[in-house]
């Protein structure tokens, strides 16, 4: 997963490049490896250079000082926090990725493609394009930089269909065409979010802004226009008028994936016109309803809800709520150490646990606990967590995960890889609540179900979300698949490296 963000404004006050390193600093919890901005200034074109870049591993704040900031000139610029799913710490795959033949163009990309083998091979047999790196950007842009024909709207978007056509996966970009402008565009799903804000400017133009979230447009002024379709391509020139089209080829219904609410967006985001924050609230009053039922048959008694910091702590509390319990906050985090699944092998993360999450004792002794998470995804987490509590002096820990049970990998931008590797689906492909429990050696634990997920979604969306994508928790996957067992195999090969 990762963050994208695109900015077009003033030619006479280019600022893109700072209101995009400002936008990657809300995105930062997208993506913690690299970070990146190009920007390309209009006014330098009969210069010598007239696209910046400036892109390296590690967090938004440390690769950009103000002097690079500055260096970045130009009305138009592209940034990229990202989260690795195969060529972690390699510098060569830090994004934005450019290319100066045509017409000069770069992109950010969020997502990961599912037949990435073979589009590499045809890019290399059929148009003599060869991967420099070992990221599945580079060959969308290369895909992209061979079926261009010219910068108007009309030639980006065949080119854009001619991916939506032969490129199977999850990819929402935004880019830059030199002499063009700025465009985007989400694959015909829209598996991962995308949107779009403008800002009235001081010549009563509007300047845009692309972003993975509307936390950054808010951050920066922009008022919220819409999400970006799926299937959609938008692209703003130089005199910053907005063109846009909605692919028709395919005949698909959104799937948007249902862990950007779950988990992965901040909170205060609007994905599909559908409050992240309302929708944890949500999932957490759907578990309630479910804890009731065990409450009231007398086979669960609980003293407080605590959540795991910090994502669940809205569905902890919206679940504390419901069931008339005191919410505590009993895990205290230490903020400057990153999350755990960042850290590439399984005893860096275990050892990240314990330095991540302090017990307060004084609120956790003899007391029984709810604890709520957002998701279990190999387990290695909630068991030190659990842990934790009873080494505190709990009486008794429930465990609750406001995500279904997570029993397939996912194609589509999370690190979720090996199926055996995930808790809930084990050697033989699922695991019950009670064989979990015994593993987690908690004294229960509770998943949202598929149903409620779907309920909660749809409530707080006012039934816009009606079928997310749930690969991960059914094994359904909405896309053509085929070459997915390679893409396990490179990721394989991949992780092998950096264990
Ligand atoms: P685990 O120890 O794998 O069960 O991880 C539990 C916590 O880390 C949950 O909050 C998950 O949402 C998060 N998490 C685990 N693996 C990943 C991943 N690959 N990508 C994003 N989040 C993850």
């Amino acid at each position: 997963m990762c963050g994208v963000i695109g900015v077009i404004g003033n030619e006479e006050n280019s600022e893109a490049a700072k209101e995009a390193f400002l936008g990657l600093i809300t995105l930062q919890h997208r993506g913690q490896d690299a970070a990146g901005i190009l920007s390309y200034d209009f006014a330098e074109s009969n210069g010598v250079q007239s696209f910046h870049h400036a892109k390296n591993l590690g967090l938004v704040e440390n690769v950009f000082t103000r002097p690079v900031i500055e260096s970045l000139r130009g009305s138009v610029a592209i940034g990229h926090t990202r989260y690795a799913t195969i060529g972690r710490g390699n510098v060569a795959d830090v994004q934005p990725f450019m290319l100066n033949y045509p017409y000069g163009i770069g992109i950010v990309h969020n997502g990961n493609i599912v037949n990435y083998g073979e589009v590499k091979q045809r890019l290399a047999k059929d148009m003599h394009r060869m991967s420099m790196t070992s990221s599945d950007s580079e060959t969308i842009l290369n895909w992209l930089a061979h079926h261009i024909e010219g910068t108007s709207f009309k030639h980006l978007e065949k080119a854009v269909h001619s991916i939506f056509e032969n490129i199977h996966g999850a990819y929402s970009i935004a880019g830059i065409l030199g002499e063009g402008g700025l465009f985007a565009f989400r694959d015909p799903m829209g598996i991962r979010p995308l949107v779009l804000g403008k800002k009235k400017l001081s010549n009563g133009k509007f300047g845009y802004m692309v972003a993975s979230e509307t936390v950054p447009l808010h951050f920066m002024g922009y008022e919220f226009d819409r999400s970006v379709q799926p299937g959609e391509l938008i692209y703003i020139n130089r005199d910053l008028e907005l063109t846009s089209s909605v692919y028709q080829g395919k005949n698909v219904e959104p799937r948007p994936c249902m862990f950007e609410w779950v988990y992965f967006s901040s909170a205060e985001s609007e994905i599909e016109n559908t409050p992240v924050y309302g929708a944890r609230l949500e999932l957490g009053h759907q578990l309630a309803d479910r804890i009731a039922v065990e409450m009231k048959a007398g086979r669960l008694q609980a003293d407080l809800v605590a959540p795991v910091p910090d994502t669940s702590r809205t569905a902890a509390s919206g679940l504390a709520e419901r069931l008339g319990l005191p919410y505590r906050e009993v895990l205290i985090k230490n903020r400057y150490i990153k999350r755990t699944f960042i850290l590439n092998s399984q005893k860096n993360r275990e050892e990240a646990v314990d330095l991540k999450l302090n017990p307060v004792v004084s609120e956790i002794k003899g007391k029984t606990v709810i604890l709520v998470d957002d998701s279990i995804v190999r387990g290695t987490t909630s068991r030190k967590i659990i842990q934790l509590v009873r080494r505190a002096g709990a009486k008794k820990v429930y465990f609750v995960s406001t995500c279904p049970p997570i029993r397939f990998p996912c194609y589509y931008g999370f690190d979720f890889p090996e199926q055996n590797e995930l808790i809930a689906a084990g050697p033989n492909g699922s695991r019950t609540e009670e064989e979990i429990t015994k593993m987690l050696d908690a004294d229960g634990v509770f998943y949202q179900t598929l149903d409620s997920l779907g309920n909660a979604l749809s409530k707080c969306s006012l039934g816009l979300v009606k079928n997310p994508c749930t690969a991960c928790l059914t094994g359904k996957y909405p896309t053509d698949m085929k070459g997915a067992a390679e893409l396990t195999a490179l990721r394989r090969t991949d992780r092998g490296k950096s264990e």
